[in-house]
């Protein structure tokens, strides 16, 4: 079957797809042209853009064609208008960069997975610390051969099983992150007794909270998973495009076009589990007292395109901006930045 997704423009696939988790289940055929290799759908679906506002999605099984078009509308980013009409209403002291870098970068959405929660949960949990590209992608495509990102047996697995995938740390502690993840139901009254939630029986039901009830839980209930990871988790599996991951990319373009005073702390882990950044956003949950003085609480500025911009930071730091060595011969905003070097 095949179905074509109507996408207002601007809009790429490639720009949407390579940066986001979405795209560990997947590979690139060619450009503009992916097909899905694991989770639901995944070896009978193949997407391609076939015009600026046009993308076709050819799939091998015969699935309900509404299912087929909820799942590749999500998949795309095709459930959010471009980002690039929100750049006027944006504060001066984002408008600007979001303008240069959505020039550089057009047609950026954010691709979203409730469906394979499981999945991007795998990946990001991968990507701590790990170049994405060299490393994670190759692991989960591994892990997607080996488990088929079933969470339950990955975490019934021996170090030995996991040690097929890899030997790093992240792969390592992926069997403990799983086990925490799927035990939160049964913790949830202990890890979460100042928050009124209603009782969930499996962790998909964390899907059905608000996004920031879903970061305070999962930032308490699983080991290793800090708040970067978190976020960016829920920037792929909720319709959460205020959610912004403080990555190092971020941090190094923030820094360079100078939109953030010097010296922001990151967000922490301790202080993350326990205050939201605004107070009032989780009911009996406190505001932090760090927000005033932390990156993720200033860039939270840009309100609905938080998500977008940094993912325009990753885009052009992994690949101009670096935090080593910036190419700032070739780059595409040069004209503007207050760092470039001539
Ligand atoms: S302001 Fe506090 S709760 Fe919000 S991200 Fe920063 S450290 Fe975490
Ligand atoms: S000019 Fe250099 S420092 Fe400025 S954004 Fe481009 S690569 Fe980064």
């Amino acid at each position: 079957m095949k179905v074509v997704i109507e996408v207002e423009e601007p809009y790429s696939l490639d720009l949407s797809m390579s940066p986001s988790f979405i795209s560990s289940l997947y590979v690139k055929l060619g450009p503009n042209e992916w097909a899905k290799i694991a989770g639901t759908l995944g070896g009978s679906l193949k997407l391609r853009q076939v015009g600026p506002s046009r993308v076709e999605a050819e799939c091998a099984l015969d699935v309900p064609r509404r299912l087929l078009e909820e799942v590749v509308v999500l998949e795309l980013g095709a459930w959010h208008p471009p980002f690039e009409d929100l750049v006027p209403k944006l504060p001066s002291r984002f408008r600007w960069a979001a303008e240069a870098l959505s020039t550089a970068y057009p047609g950026v959405r954010l691709p979203i997975a409730p469906h394979d929660f499981n999945h991007v949960f795998i990946s990001v949990s991968l990507s701590r610390r790990a170049n994405y590209e060299r490393f994670v992608l190759r692991w989960c495509r591994r892990i997607w051969e080996l488990f088929n990102g079933d969470l339950e047996a990955i975490a019934r697995s021996s170090p030995e099983e996991l040690a097929k995938v890899g030997s790093s740390y992240q792969v390592a502690q992926l069997r403990e992150m799983a086990s925490d993840l799927l035990s939160i139901p049964h913790r949830l009254s202990s890890i979460a007794s100042d928050l009124r939630l209603p009782r969930i029986r499996s962790h998909l039901d964390l899907l059905k909270l608000k996004p920031e009830e879903a970061r305070l839980v999962l930032l308490r209930g699983c080991r290793y998973l800090g708040p970067k990871a978190a976020d960016a988790l829920i920037l792929d599996s909720f319709k959460a495009p205020h959610f912004i991951p403080c990555d190092v990319h971020l941090r190094t373009v923030a820094r360079r076009l100078q939109l953030a005073p010097e010296g922001l702390a990151v967000p922490d882990k301790q202080r993350c589990s326990r205050y939201t950044c605004i107070e009032g956003v989780v009911e009996g949950v406190k505001g932090c007292p760090r927000a005033n003085n932390c990156l993720r609480a200033w860039m939270m500025g840009l309100s609905e395109a938080g998500g977008w911009f940094q993912t325009l930071c990753y885009i052009h730091g992994s690949s101009t901006c670096r935090t080593a060595s910036p190419r700032c011969s070739s780059c595409l905003i040069a004209s503007q930045c207050p760092s470039a070097s001539t």
